[in-house]
């Protein structure tokens, strides 16, 4: 199998690492790390001090469910990172996926999403965006001409690239540019690739969701999300939906993501490169029958990519037994999650409903064989070894 990566050398990567790494913005007493600024409200010496930040003549911070400083710094790096110009901090992932929807449909709308889309945003369209009057298609992803003809009429385009589970990519120029056609708002959830392999926005899409409970904080040790994208856009999730939705992320979580995104680009290339020395051992493994990963498979969206996360699914045939397989493994760990130090692995056996459910649990592309890993950070040779013998020993 062959490596698909774009060959596209931008240069952003070194760029941004300064940024990554300390904060460029003069902090209080000349700290080395953004302070937490642990507090709800902030006070007004005067009334006219108060009147004028109400009147919006000033951007003073008022109340922390609205602004406050340490996740303004997170939001103001993410931003930088993603080339737009502004962001949101969220409580979550879905926090963010659903402030940034919101917005933009109402009842008798239609959207489009790609298949095989993260569970929980299916289900927010299924089960929430439905009861209100928004009905969601869903097209192939890889299918260019299948998405570009879903758009006409359509408000909003979902993206995920690449997407849960079958991690296949899409042409994210060709749909940007067919979306702006259209005046369809476009958003992608860039969790997997994070800016530093994939900025949307250099390919038209207009708003970009992180989970950044995954990469960006990286140590399994808190839930965030943000949505960053042009100032008109980001200022309408401001005014219809951030400050309702109330998921608003907190200083600590800001805290958490800063302190983690200072390592993104180290802990970014050794996922990469556990990722791919799994997804080849694997491959030649004659009891795995696919390996689900945009190194491994040729996807439209593949050259929008300058490099790889390190979560990606694998496919063992029924000669598997996927629970000795799971319980044979001594160092990667069984886990829901992705993108932390430790290398998990999720079985679709035991995670999904694979059949007979409600359409909510629908999956498009999964079977029962079919095993997600997170590489962590882990030595490769240790992963390597501890798979292949776990399947080994699960083979009948
Ligand atoms: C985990 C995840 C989310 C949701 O993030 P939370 O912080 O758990 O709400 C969204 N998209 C993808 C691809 C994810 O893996």
């Amino acid at each position: 199998m062959k490596d698909h990566l774009s060959q596209s050398a931008k240069p952003t990567l070194e760029q941004m690492t300064a940024e990554l790494v300390a904060p460029q913005l003069p902090l209080p007493h000349d700290a080395s790390s953004v302070p937490i600024f642990q507090t709800s409200s902030f006070l007004f010496d005067r009334f006219e001090d108060m009147a004028a930040v109400f009147a919006g003549e000033s951007d003073r911070y008022i109340y922390s469910r609205g602004n406050n400083p340490t996740v303004a710094e997170l939001e103001r790096l993410i931003a930088r990172l993603e080339g737009v110009d502004a962001a949101r901090g969220f409580a979550s992932g879905m926090g963010a996926i659903a402030a940034a929807v919101l917005p933009f449909v109402q009842a008798g709308d239609r959207g489009v999403a790609v298949e095989n889309l993260y569970s929980d945003a299916f289900r927010l369209f299924e089960c929430v965006l439905k009861k209100f009057g928004v009905q969601t298609d869903y097209v192939d992803g890889t299918d260019t001409q299948a998405v570009v003809d879903a758009l006409p009429g359509a408000k909003l385009i979902y993206l995920e690239s690449p997407t849960s589970w079958s991690f296949t990519t899409q042409d994210l120029r060709a749909i940007g540019a067919a979306a702006r056609a259209q005046g369809v708002i476009s958003v992608i959830d860039n969790s997997w690739a994070t800016p530093l392999y994939q900025r949307p926005a250099e390919f038209g899409i207009d708003l970009i969701v992180h989970a950044a409970s995954k990469y960006l904080a990286g140590h399994s040790d808190t839930i965030a999300g943000l949505v960053a994208g042009p100032k008109a856009l980001i200022d309408r999730i401001n005014h219809d939906s951030y400050p309702y939705l109330g998921g608003k992320m907190s200083p600590f979580d800001a805290w958490l993501v800063l302190r983690g995104m200072r390592t993104l680009h180290l802990r970014m290339a050794r996922h990469a490169q556990n990722g791919l020395a799994l997804g080849r051992a694997l491959s030649a493994h004659p009891a795995v029958t696919r390996v689900r990963h945009p190194a491994f498979e040729a996807n439209p969206g593949n050259a929008c990519l300058s490099g790889y996360g390190g979560l990606f699914a694998f496919d063992l045939d029924a000669s598997v037994d996927i629970a000795r397989f799971a319980n044979a493994l001594k160092v990667v760990r069984i886990g829901v999650s992705w993108g932390g130090a430790e290398s998990l692995i999720l079985p679709a056996q035991a995670a999904l409903r694979l059949s007979g459910d409600a359409n909510v649990f629908r999956r498009f592309d999964t079977p029962a064989g079919s095993v997600r890993i997170s590489a962590g950070l882990e030595h490769s040779d240790t992963l390597v070894e501890d798979l292949r013998t776990a399947i080994d020993e699960a083979r009948q």
